[in-house]
């Protein structure tokens, strides 16, 4: 194996060790979480360029005696500077590494990494309004990633699409959480109420479009206050449920995210 390699990262998280160096891990591409350790003290150049959210590109060094990785050079591509200085920015790159690590990278290091980089480059063009909805967007396409996202393109109970015209504008589906689907209007209501989440249908298609649309595209979907907050109760409600720990991203960002 070579010892020395390069490859795309994004920086994850940094934690001291010893006096003057850093535990760094990293998320790439080919080889999913990489733990490396980077020499040097807070004044070293490295220090400022293998800092958290950078991404670019990365120079590893092996060394199989002390069983270590050490980073050699990083050149960075992207500095997601608004991350620092937003508040709601700066949790949600947080959740989104910490379920990149404790779901060990969704088993494809190639999407996880690709769903991760799309979400932070998009986040650092963005205000915060629009971030809160990309949020949204990067953790239902990482239940699909997961493969635990519910199908959401039509009822699962009768197979109507959520898009049929014959639902009113403001009908009401609802989500099922022992089979994981969604249920239209229709069959709601011979239903038993017991396990099931309200949602509109409207947002119901908004998921489902998500699903299909690319993500340039998929941003050009509007939707107003109500729709997002049933959407994020219900991402957050799956996101929460489907992995066994707890994610602390989410605790210690109570009223933020
Ligand atoms: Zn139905």
């Amino acid at each position: 194996m070579n010892r020395s390699s390069s490859t795309d990262a994004i920086v994850l998280s940094l934690r001291p060790l010893g006096e003057n160096n850093s535990s760094v891990t990293l998320l790439t591409p080919e080889a999913g979480l990489v733990y490396a350790v980077l020499y040097g003290g807070p004044k070293s150049r490295m220090r400022s360029l293998v800092a958290q959210w950078n991404s670019g590109k990365v120079w590893l060094y092996e060394n199989p005696e002390k069983n270590q990785i050490k980073i050699s050079d990083f050149e960075v591509s992207n500095y997601h500077t608004s991350f620092s200085q937003n508040l709601f920015k700066s949790y949600a790159a947080s959740l989104a590494a910490e379920l990149a690590i404790k779901t060990r990278c969704g088993g494809s290091s190639q999407q996880c990494f690709r769903l991760l980089s799309g979400f932070f480059d998009g986040m650092e063009l963005c205000d915060e309004e629009q971030s809160r909805v990309g949020l949204i967007r990067f953790l239902w396409r990482y239940l699909e990633l997961l493969g635990i996202q519910p199908v959401s393109h039509a009822c699962s109970s009768c197979g109507k699409t959520f898009f049929d015209t014959q639902f009113a504008p403001n009908a009401v589906s609802y989500y099922n959480s022992m089979e994981n689907s969604f249920i239209c209007p229709d069959c709601a209501g011979h239903l038993p109420g017991e396990n099931m989440l309200s949602v509109k249908n409207n947002a119901v298609q908004y998921l489902s479009a998500l699903t299909v649309l690319s993500p340039s595209e998929a941003r050009k979907l509007t939707i107003d206050e109500e729709i997002y907050g049933q959407i994020r109760q219900l991402v957050f409600f799956l996101i929460e449920n489907s992995i066994d720990q707890k994610l602390n991203s989410i605790e210690t960002g109570m009223g933020i995210l």
